[in-house]
């Protein structure tokens, strides 16, 4: 039987999918059972829904150093 510590442990991967079946099980298992894990697993994902929300395209320094130039450029 997974303690709570397991849960938030393996929280990352159960949410990744990462984890096999039985794992997987048991881990639900303990959700059902659990409140205090219950609520941290639905905060967590909410974190990583969160994240993965976010842009995931990064602005480089060349770009932003491009457009510096042609604002000054154009002046
Ligand atoms: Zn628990």
């Amino acid at each position: 039987m997974l303690k709570c510590k397991d849960i938030a442990e393996q929280a990352s991967a159960y949410i990744d999918g990462e984890m096999g079946f039985f794992q997987g099980l048991n881990y639900r298992i303990h959700l059902t059972m659990c409140k205090h894990c219950q609520s941290f697993s639905s905060n967590f994902q909410a974190g990583i829904n969160m994240i993965k929300a976010l842009p995931k395209e990064k602005i480089d320094q060349d770009r932003i150093d491009a457009v510096h130039r042609r604002i000054k450029d154009s002046r």
